[in-house]
């Protein structure tokens, strides 16, 4: 479909926002890590307000019991066993054509962390294990690449803005990655589809400010989310000084 000039214009009206922030939006190249609860909404999200370029990277096909909270596919989808990234791709493209979507059914490894992240402007985390975000966040601080973490499961909810050089990492917070593997996932608890989506929301409000210039209203600390209790609080953090990254994150 052709492209109206007024396309963009409830955004473009935003004062934070504004022409120059849409430009900058449209010009942007993102990676979103993982397509599951989290992921089909930042996807849908910043496909819909035009990031001119999107790599969406999973390898896991759409599951009945996911359905309720993972609102890229459909039944048709899980019945076909096409993997995610396919569906994905074709639900964003019908929605907005003029994106690029870059659809990868990789596991993100410290094998293909570089090459994933070749020409990528931000990195929005929508992974389901630990192991593989610090893969990410080594990665994203050896680049300088800014990096939106996030999680969800039962009623509560993580997000935290990592602009290397500026805010502390992951190893900032969880200095030993095995500290938190086992912790309790969707799979044995559950997770309330209400909280998956609003974290995936304030990840992309974390997106946007990165990606029109104001990351002086970032998330200063990382925000904890309990929304059956109504529970919205910020916790701040500070670099690590012996963090194994303190010599990438001090610059
Ligand atoms: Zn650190």
């Amino acid at each position: 479909m052709q492209d109206t000039p007024d396309r963009y214009s409830r955004h473009t009206l935003l004062r934070m926002v504004g022409q120059g922030g849409q430009d900058k939006i449209q010009k942007a190249r993102v990676l979103v890590a993982g397509l599951g609860a989290l992921g089909s909404t930042i996807s849908i999200l910043l496909a819909r307000a035009g990031v001119g370029f999107l790599r969406i990277v999973d390898k896991d096909v759409p599951q009945l019991h996911n359905l309720h909270r993972q609102i890229l596919y459909d039944e048709m989808d899980v019945s076909l066993g096409i993997p995610k990234v396919d569906a994905a791709r074709m639900n964003l493209l019908s929605a907005a054509s003029n994106v690029e979507i870059d659809a990868i059914n990789q596991e993100m490894a410290e094998t293909n962390i570089y090459s994933l992240l070749d020409g990528i402007d931000l990195v929005v985390d929508a992974l389901d294990n630990s192991e593989t975000r610090f893969v990410v966040n080594d990665a994203i601080v050896d680049l300088k690449i800014p990096y939106i973490f996030g999680g969800a499961v039962e009623t509560v909810g993580n997000v935290m803005t990592i602009i290397p050089g500026r805010s502390p990492c992951l190893r900032c917070i969880w200095p030993d990655p095995s500290s938190i593997v086992g912790h309790a996932r969707a799979s044995t608890v559950g997770v309330l589809s209400s909280v998956a989506s609003l974290v995936a929301s304030v990840q992309v409000t974390e997106a946007f400010k990165v990606l029109v210039g104001d990351i002086e209203n970032a998330i200063n600390g990382i925000l904890v989310i309990d929304i059956w209790k109504n529970q919205f609080h910020v916790v701040p953090v500070e670099p690590r000084p012996n963090c194994t990254c303190k010599k990438i994150c001090s610059q």
